[in-house]
């Protein structure tokens, strides 16, 4: 009998099946509490519930949580996660740890159809949607292998995908996870990463629960961002902008734009300048990312003196600049470097070979 999942429901959601069941509702709280709140996803554990409710529930639910395949720990802290959903599909988790927060990096897609044109995940093009279950199970195995679930953490919305190509599940996912009787993780400690998918940034824009925004810009025009985030050829530069001058900017908080750095592409002291024209007017920062390189990535990486350079200009100009630190470069967590599947369709027993560089 097809079982519906569990991990896939809001408590609203569970309530009602709950009561559809023939049970009072307030049994949907503890069981939302048991998975989200202790991350126990076996029914027989759920000491405070009946026998005869845990074993209907067990007939008629499941509570899928995503499979822990590999886990890598850098020599800096940063602890990549390989895991198997339901379908066989692997995605990838990042842990980065005291930055200053300790963070969850999390994936929202398996591949991604960005393409942007130094990331490793746009090679992968687009597999599917994670469900939002599948979302908010990657923070539950994280907090399982972490030790963490006492813990506070920040997510990011930064690993596989483009969050707002899945704007859906990634919502349900936040509201789940925002939830007083889960782990009741305030948005505010959620940021969302996007290249910019208009329509749903304008969405967003009108969300009861909205996350902080980081936005991938990357380039300083129109030309040359069409190059490298293709979908700058549907949703321009300049309209993204606008949709940011427009975004409701909670207060004392910003927008972050991260700017990859490429090597005589888009490192020159007259992008810098052009960057803080266009930022005019934003509440904005910018954190720097110079360009993680790996093979099949046709671009380099500008010296630290470059980038430093980079930076000046744009605090000399009173605007917030960071430059990223590139953490878990030896276990590929990297940004941009989060890839499972060969292009060369490797064989199951081959999947976990494929996640060594790809030549
Ligand atoms: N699709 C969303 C979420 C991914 S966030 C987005 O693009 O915002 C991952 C961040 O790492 C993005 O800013 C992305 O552009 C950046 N990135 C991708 N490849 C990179 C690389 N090789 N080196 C450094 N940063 C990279």
């Amino acid at each position: 009998m097809y079982r519906h999942d569990l991990a896939e429901m809001e408590l609203p959601e569970l309530e009602h099946a709950l009561e559809a069941m023939g049970y009072p509702r307030f049994h949907a709280r503890q069981l939302f509490q048991w998975v989200h709140k202790r991350g126990v996803t076996d029914f027989g554990d759920m000491t405070d519930l009946g026998r005869d409710l845990r074993s209907n529930l067990a007939g008629a639910l499941r509570i899928s949580t995503p499979e822990l395949v590999h886990g890598d720990t850098s020599t800096d802290g940063t602890a990549k996660f390989l895991l198997r959903l339901e379908d066989g599909h692997l995605i990838e988790s990042v842990f980065i740890p005291d930055t200053p927060s300790n963070t969850f990096c999390l994936s929202t897609q398996v591949g991604c159809a960005m393409r942007c044109g130094f990331c490793l995940t746009g090679k992968m093009g687009i597999i599917r949607n994670l469900t939002a279950g599948e979302i908010v199970g990657q923070v539950r195995v994280l907090t399982r292998e972490l030790g963490m679930l006492q813990s506070r953490f920040n997510i990011v919305l930064m690993g596989m995908g483009e969050p707002l190509h899945n704007y859906d599940a990634v919502m349900k996912a936040l509201r789940i996870l925002n939830d007083e009787h889960g782990l009741a993780v305030n948005p505010r400690r959620v940021t969302l990463s996007t290249v910019g998918v208009l329509p749903a940034l304008e969405r967003l824009a009108t969300e009861p629960l909205m996350p902080n925004l980081a936005i991938s810009l990357h380039a300083t025009t129109e030309d040359q961002r069409d190059a490298l985030v293709p979908i700058n050829r549907k949703y321009g530069l300049k309209e993204l902008l606008e949709a940011c001058r427009r975004f409701p900017v909670k207060r004392r908080e910003r927008i972050t734009f991260e700017y990859v750095m490429l090597k005589d592409v888009n490192d020159t002291d007259e992008d810098a300048r052009r960057l803080v024209r266009l930022l005019n007017g934003i509440r904005a920062k910018v954190n720097l990312l110079p360009l993680n390189e790996a093979a099949g990535i046709p671009y380099e990486r500008p010296s630290d003196t470059r980038v430093n350079r980079f930076a000046k200009i744009l605090a000399e100009r009173g605007v917030t600049v960071s430059v990223r630190k590139s953490r878990g470069r030896d276990i590929r967590a990297a940004c941009g470097q989060l890839i499972t599947e060969s292009t060369r369709q490797p064989s199951p027993g081959q999947r976990l070979a494929a996640l060594l560089p790809i030549s």
